[in-house]
């Protein structure tokens, strides 16, 4: 049976005081530039200016190389400084998918050029990108990819289509999974390989995809005939499934997976500790608990990245975890307006809480379903 545990990491003094910086800096941040918090920021809350400004701190590409424009941070400061823009509904959606996925997969097998060119703008702030993964018959089943890459005598020929992709309609770059070759024998994850797109060329059609909540913020992105040069191939011809799901694991890892409705939380106590009954002190309390294990193992993650290990099972077990306790919150603050009539809230609040209600479904869809998640545990786990 595989290792599942989660070794302890204490928060050192240093990384307490750049808690602290990050904080202050926020709030200073908040108030000159009047921003308010939003739910489910990470996504849906987008603010150039601001990532610029997080770029200007060197809070952003914190843990990749100087040589190209990084910090060499440890993956424990950018925890923290990731913790905090999430408990503060900071708008950190424009920067989110570069700082955590697009740029690491790119300093892990990209060019030297495509590194010169593009890592120091992502660690400035000023490259977006988006995940082009799902299909619109592959989701889950990545390998059913059919978007394809046809090679050239310059390049490549890139036909296709992308769905539900976050940002893509502000992002410069797509990281698209592509097949290469048809497949062959049995083998379904070879003939994949991924490309470093840029958004701009000609033959790209961006259509934005309306949600639940009303709002625009994924994308289904189609690809006709687009004419990609050689140096669009990031990494290996062929190795595109165990690129992708390096890039997975990054994507799934993180405090985002739990702390989404954390401004929820934060307003409903803000507004209301001192009228709470004996009951909402003992569901909210036991949620904090909840809350507070969570944070303790996706840290302990962060800690395991940075000491080279490969956590996937606990990746996947606090995702999976991560968006139980966001259902359970909403939840619990829904039962609460049986204590609290739903008609005393303050306006802010309702509206936090409507947006994070229907939210719900997307959650535990996002960066892999449950079903999925709960399949790669037990198959890690020697259970299947
Ligand atoms: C808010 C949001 C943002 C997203 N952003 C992006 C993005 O930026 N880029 C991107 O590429 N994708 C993105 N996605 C897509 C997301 O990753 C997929 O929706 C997800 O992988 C599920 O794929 P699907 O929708 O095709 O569902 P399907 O794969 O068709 O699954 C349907 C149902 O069947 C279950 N199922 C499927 N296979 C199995 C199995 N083997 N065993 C058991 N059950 C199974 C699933 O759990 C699910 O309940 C986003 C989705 C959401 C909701």
């Amino acid at each position: 049976m595989s290792q599942f545990n989660f070794p302890f990491e204490e928060e050192t003094k240093d990384l307490k005081d750049l808690r602290l910086r990050v904080r202050n800096f926020i709030k200073k941040t908040f108030k000159e530039d009047k921003i308010t918090p939003s739910p489910d920021a990470w996504v849906f809350s987008t603010n150039p200016s601001f990532s610029k400004k997080l770029g200007d701190q060197g809070w952003l590409g914190m843990s990749f190389p100087k040589k190209y424009g990084g910090h060499q941070k440890s993956m424990l400061e950018r925890y923290i400084v990731t913790e905090e823009l999430l408990v503060s509904g900071a708008p950190v959606a424009a920067h989110w998918i570069a700082d955590r996925q697009s740029g690491s997969q790119i300093i892990r097998y990209g060019t030297e050029d495509q590194k010169k060119n593009i890592i120091p703008k992502i660690t400035s702030g000023e490259c977006f990108f988006a995940i082009g993964m799902s299909e619109p018959d592959s989701g889950s089943d990545l390998a059913s990819v059919k978007t394809f890459a046809k090679k050239t005598t310059n390049g490549w020929k890139l036909n296709g289509r992308k769905i539900w992709s976050t940002g893509a309609h502000l992002a410069h770059y797509m990281i698209v999974l592509a097949r290469t070759t048809k497949q062959v024998d049995n083998n379904r994850h070879s003939g994949l390989s991924q490309f470093l797109v840029d958004l701009s060329l000609p033959g790209i059609e961006i259509n934005g995809i309306e949600d639940m909540t009303g709002q625009k913020h994924f994308n289904e992105t189609v690809f006709d005939d687009v004419v990609l040069d050689k140096d669009s191939l990031l990494g290996s011809e062929g190795k595109g499934w165990e690129q992708v799901v390096g890039e997975l694991a990054l994507e799934r890892s993180g405090p985002e997976r739990f702390l989404s409705h954390f401004v929820l939380l934060d307003n409903f106590l803000n507004e209301f500790k001192s009228k709470m009954s004996e009951f909402s002190t003992l569901s909210l309390g036991k949620i904090i608990a909840e809350l507070q294990s969570l944070r303790i193992m996706s840290f302990s993650i962060a800690s395991m990245i940075e000491k080279k290990h490969s956590p996937e099972i606990q990746a996947a077990f606090v995702k999976e975890a991560g968006n139980n306790f966001e259902k359970k919150l909403i939840e619990i603050i829904r039962e609460m307006s049986n204590l609290i009539p739903i008609q005393t809230w303050s306006p802010s609040l309702k509206s936090l809480f409507e947006d994070a209600t229907l939210k719900i479904p997307s959650n535990s869809l996002r960066g892999g379903t449950s079903e999925i998640m709960r399949g790669i545990i037990a198959k890690k786990l020697g259970l299947r």
